[in-house]
């Protein structure tokens, strides 16, 4: 057993979303000394806060199965940060990696797909984390296209992403599907599905950190 010999490495799982109304409205600096406000929580998309929860207990028992230790930054309705307390939640437990699960909405019903969002290189910010981000996300995106099928939107760097400029730890942002798309949000409210990215998840992380 990994435990045994060393101590594991620590999962940070980030569900999105699902905070208190009344903290989600506040604002935070989008980075370390920045002036540009962003809001903590907009709400994310229709139905997402309860199906990435269920996501990240599912990928937090399959972690821990196989060895890893396991953080999640909220683990219920109500949680009370922002994006920058997320990050800093993983970094204070010097987390291995990051992971943040999200779903995607659009306007246009007939959008569906996957994509994993990192952060873009920016000196100060992201620059100690650019390159290993990158690598995690690109294992995560191909792990969850092969477990689900679903199409490939490919990875994305983000520099607009508060919980990314935060973060001093490795950290990925998987949008596991469109909520706003019949046939996809269907998928990921079915156990079945969810498990399925679970599976992706735990893989990948896997892959990522024994390299
Ligand atoms: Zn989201």
């Amino acid at each position: 057993m990994l435990a045994e010999v060393t101590a594991a490495a620590l999962i940070c799982l980030d569900p999105g979303h699902g905070t208190a109304p009344d903290v989600g409205r506040q604002v935070e600096p989008i980075g370390p000394g920045s002036a540009q406000l962003k809001v903590k929580d907009p709400g994310g998309a229709a139905g997402e806060a309860p199906v990435v929860l269920a996501i990240a207990r599912r990928t937090r028992a399959l972690l821990l199965a196989r060895g890893y230790r396991v953080a999640m930054t909220r683990d219920g309705i109500g949680y009370r940060g922002g994006n920058r307390e997320r990050a800093r939640f993983c970094n204070s437990r010097g987390a291995a990696l990051m992971l943040r699960i999200h779903a995607d909405g659009s306007s246009d019903p007939g959008v569906h797909g996957v994509s994993t969002l990192v952060p873009a290189l920016r000196r100060g910010w992201t620059s100690d984390i650019y390159g290993a981000s990158r690598r995690a996300g690109g294992i995560v995106q191909r792990e969850l296209v092969a477990a689900t099928g679903a199409r490939d939107l490919g990875v994305v760097e983000r520099a607009d992403l508060t919980g990314f400029n935060w973060a001093d730890v490795p950290a990925v942002l998987v949008e596991t599907g469109f909520m706003s798309n019949r046939r996809e949000a269907g998928l990921l409210r079915s156990a079945v599905y969810q498990q399925r990215v679970a599976g992706a998840l735990a893989r990948a992380t896997q892959r990522f950190l024994i390299r």
